[in-house]
């Protein structure tokens, strides 16, 4: 049922097809279902009723498969597709935009197993993780006080921009795809969210608390008209997670365009016209008064691959940078494009790298059984455990330099010789957000881990 381009990964080819059938068939079905209940009502109804039954049928019939055809799905299957985990639970639909071209959004996100589907200019959808596994496409995420959506969510990624209107094309796919997603996972509208939703940054220099606002991401999905499109008639009208005060809105601006979104999206996207999407881009990559550098590069800001160009000529990369606030106005940013894992889960900060102070890297919740610190002696304690205690307490207060810090997890404890992963972490022992730290050092996610290859005296550390 899918269309013609040969899969690249022929061995997943069974499942994928199975899964393939029941995507695009089972509005077809209720054709052929309604025909059946027809004929075994000749016996029993005039034909006149009989007549109308069928009329009815083919109309049906014709009108879902009409919309199917609105949808060509092919395989792209990532390399990842076959490790990932089944999902327990599916309650979200959450959708992004690449920021970026056809070919090397493709690349990534299927490299890296980072949407279930991706849905280029053409209309045409590809498949990249299977639907009832695991994507890696929310990174640090929350809604509703939970986090870790991609645990419970379905990604689709749309080639294009937070803050540009999609193709004609992709309106008419994305809309029968959400529609056959929606009726197999019987999920409302209104469960239908942004990455912007749901993305959250861990507190730094900018914003000391957890805070709303690290993602624009797919921003233009929660404008009621672009939604209208897509088939949804109903949208979030307010952010839960604020709104409980869990987090704080780092940019009020995209907070308004989300739950207070301006009236027409048609005028919004007219009055851009005037001037080329690139060109806008670029403006938007310069240090101003007002726009520092976490306005500009979000959570790249300090990354390797984040580059200051600053007007008289020097360049600095964001790893090098330690005067934040000392950065020149017209200092242009820029993203060196380099094949990572955008949506890591962030990992390790480090005492001297990312801070001096344990709150400098973890905020208000250095202090919490979730946030864990790695000394340089090789001592591996959470922050509770060091408050509770006098003298490690001294250690919290000042870490030395080179302290590792993880935000957020849950100690799984010791892999023994005998005990496999899959026994110590339970069934998330291969999601991707799961991490071991291997005995000599090396600090491998749940996509790299092999169950049967694991280390005694290897920690394991879950996602909260
Ligand atoms: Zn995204």
């Amino acid at each position: 049922m899918t269309r013609g381009e040969p899969a690249p990964h022929r061995k997943f080819d069974r499942c994928v097809d199975d899964i393939g059938e029941v995507l695009f068939n089972d509005s077809g079905m209720h054709g052929f279902r309604f025909y059946r209940y027809a004929v075994s009502t000749i016996e029993h109804a005039g034909r006149f009723a009989v007549l109308l039954f069928l009329i009815l049928a083919v109309l049906l019939a014709g009108a879902s498969e009409a919309a199917a055809k609105a949808l060509t799905i092919s395989n792209h299957f990532s390399p990842l597709n076959q490790k990932r985990p089944f999902r327990t639970t599916t309650r979200h639909i959450v959708l992004h935009t690449t920021e970026g071209a056809l070919e090397g959004s493709l690349r990534k996100v299927h490299r890296f197993g980072e949407a279930h589907y991706l849905v280029a200019p053409s209309g045409e959808v590809y498949r990249i993780i299977d639907r009832r596994r695991i994507a890696t496409h929310t990174g640090r995420s929350m809604w509703k006080g939970k986090s870790t959506l991609d645990d419970f969510t379905i990604g689709i990624e749309v080639v294009g921009y937070h803050d540009e209107d999609i193709t004609t094309a992709q309106y008419a796919s994305l809309r029968e795809l959400l529609r056959q997603l929606k009726a197999i996972y019987r999920i409302r509208d209104k469960d239908v969210l942004t990455h912007s939703m749901v993305a959250y940054g861990r507190p730094n220099r900018f914003h000391p608390q957890r805070h709303r606002g690290r993602k624009k991401c797919g921003m233009l999905f929660a404008h009621p008209d672009v939604r209208r499109r897509l088939g949804l008639s109903a949208r979030p009208t307010r952010d839960p997670d604020v709104a409980a005060r869990r987090l704080a809105v780092a940019d009020p601006e995209l907070h308004r365009f989300l739950y207070r979104p301006p009236r027409m999206w048609a005028a919004l996207i007219g009055a851009r016209e005037s001037q080329r999407p690139d060109e806008r881009r670029e403006a938007t990559r310069v240090i101003a008064k007002g726009i520092n550098a976490w306005n500009v590069a979000r959570d790249r800001y300090d990354h390797r691959t984040t580059i200051y160009e600053y007007p008289d000529g020097r360049r600095f990369r964001g790893d090098e940078i330690r005067e934040w606030e000392a950065i020149p106005a017209g200092t242009r940013v820029r993203f060196e494009d380099v094949p990572e894992r955008e949506q890591s889960f962030e990992g390790f900060l480090e005492i001297g790298r990312d801070g001096s102070r344990a709150s400098d890297l973890a905020g208000d919740l250095y202090t919490d059984s979730t946030t864990i610190y790695f000394f340089p002696s090789g001592l591996i304690r959470t922050g509770a455990e060091l408050n509770k205690n006098a003298s490690l307490r001294k250690l919290l207060e000042r870490p030395p330099k080179g302290t590792r810090v993880l935000a957020g997890y849950i100690y799984g404890g010791y892999v023994q010789g005998v005990r496999s992963a899959s026994r110590i972490a339970g069934r998330k022992w291969n999601y991707p957000s799961t991490f071991y730290r291997l005995p000599d050092g090396r600090i491998l996610s749940g996509d790299e881990i092999d169950d049967q290859k694991i280390p005694g005296r290897t920690l394991v550390f879950l996602l909260k």
